[in-house]
């Protein structure tokens, strides 16, 4: 039995072949997930997986497509495009730590891709599924680092990538990506959810192959992201896994990835799963936190200078949902200055990371804080962007002129100002003395 494509709506459950171009369920409209059968047993593959580390083959250098056995879609090797994605590094941060009230903090940087943000191990595998599919031509409605992401993948590939971003709403960084990647690149005035909805009619229109989000394939790759965690912890689960959450794309690759893991015998221990939102941008919060809420209520105009999380209807979220209760996870909420300040405290462990990935440690703190999580617990925080991505926010933020989306200034309270000197030896002794 071949992978397949199955719909993620307990009610329904349709199945449909995995070369299908659907992004949603044509029966109910669900969302879909990739089904595969029962894989190897797990001693064979822990091998397996940790013997292709050693290997020059383009597939096993790639921290995705090393655990392909974990991601069975595609047939035929030859259509996988590869910037050799994933090998991402385990950093210890006392200091954040620390801050956070915690003994230690592990965090998984996922900075460290080919386009600096965990984007990538999603994009090789919805990529090799478009040259798997014929397609010429991908597009794709970003925030900005699946937009930085799919350029190159779609580049590499041989495919003509078409992005369209919400006008004055993307960090500098990641546009300028977007365009040295080639990418016929659209700004629209409107927001998120309102392009979202426009390029999909467009891609029926021009057969165009989606690359959002919500494109299974792309939820296998950022499965591996637990992978590669687990099997660089020689197999021994975390307690918690925390990460921000924009679309809960993420959220939901990693809660099936370590259901996975646990069904396939790799790991005998479930980590809770902890998601981080920024408070002006949190609809799947509230709906976590109010009783008797079913469904979620999109946030109108949402609103973070974590551009990466500002989304208001977030696509994946009946995922999202049961991989938090599954896990016996949480979701957070953090404001602005608390975002800035976790941010500045990543930065000075030497770690750095963008506005989007430091919701994690702020989010730790408050659960901290709450006694949700105890100072022993064996903690991974994921960190989603490259400091790079975003100078202005910094430097902003660390000469006190960085502004909420309230207007409100945001206290530099980590700031880190240049100091303008003469060119004068004795004076900057002195100041480096005192
Ligand atoms: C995309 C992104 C997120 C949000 O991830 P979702 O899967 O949409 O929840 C967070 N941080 C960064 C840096 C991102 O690029």
């Amino acid at each position: 039995m071949p992978a397949e494509l199955v719909c993620f709506s307990e009610r329904c459950r349709a199945r449909y072949p995995v070369t299908e171009v659907i992004y949603n369920c044509p029966r109910c409209g669900g969302l879909l997930e990739t089904a595969y059968p029962p894989a190897a047993d797990a001693d064979a593959l822990r091998t397996l997986w940790r013997e292709r580390r050693l290997s020059n083959a383009p597939l096993d250098q790639s921290g995705v497509w090393r655990y392909r056995e974990f991601i069975p879609f595609l047939e035929d090797p030859a259509q996988v495009v590869t910037l050799r994605e994933g090998n991402t590094p385990l950093l210890p941060a006392p200091r954040a730590a620390r801050y956070a009230g915690l003994d230690a903090i592990v965090f998984k940087h996922q900075g460290f891709n080919p386009t600096g943000s965990f984007k990538d191990n999603g994009m090789t595998c919805g990529a090799s599924q478009a040259v798997r599919l014929g397609m010429r031509r991908v597009a794709c409605v970003s925030t900005g680092n699946t937009s930085a992401s799919m350029a190159a993948y779609a580049s590499a590939a041989g495919l003509e990538p078409i992005i369209f971003i919400p006008h004055g709403n993307i960090a500098y960084g990641k546009l300028a990506q977007a365009l040295e990647y080639g990418a016929r690149t659209f700004q629209v005035e409107a927001n998120f959810d309102q392009i979202l909805a426009l390029v999909r009619t467009l891609a029926d229109r021009l057969g165009i192959y989606l690359l959002n989000s919500i494109n299974p394939f792309r939820i296998e790759g950022q499965k591996t992201i637990m992978a590669e965690m687990l099997d660089q912890r020689d197999w021994n689960p975390p307690d918690w896994v925390v990460l921000p959450g924009g679309n809960l794309g993420n959220t939901s690759a990693f809660g099936k990835g370590l259901r996975e893991l646990h069904a396939m015998g790799l790991i005998r221990k479930m980590p809770k799963l902890a998601v981080i939102q920024a408070e002006g941008s949190a609809p799947f919060f509230t709906l976590t936190h109010t009783p008797g809420m079913q469904e979620l209520d999109p946030v109108t105009h949402p609103e973070t200078l974590a551009t990466a999380i500002k989304i208001g209807d977030p696509v994946s979220w009946p995922k999202a949902l049961h991989e938090v209760e599954a896990s016996g996870g949480v979701v957070e909420k953090v404001s602005e200055q608390e975002i800035a300040d976790a941010k500045a405290v990543i930065g000075a462990s030497g770690v750095g990371c963008e506005p989007a990935s430091a919701a994690t440690l702020a989010g730790i703190r408050k659960l901290r804080a709450a006694g949700v999580m105890r100072a022993d617990a064996d903690v991974v925080a994921v960190l989603t962007g490259n400091v790079l991505k975003d100078p202005d926010y910094i430097y902003r933020y660390h000469t006190g002129q960085l502004d909420g989306p309230d207007g409100r200034r945001i206290e530099a309270t980590f700031g880190n100002q240049p100091t303008v000197v003469p060119n004068d030896a004795g004076r900057i002794a002195a100041l480096l003395e005192g």
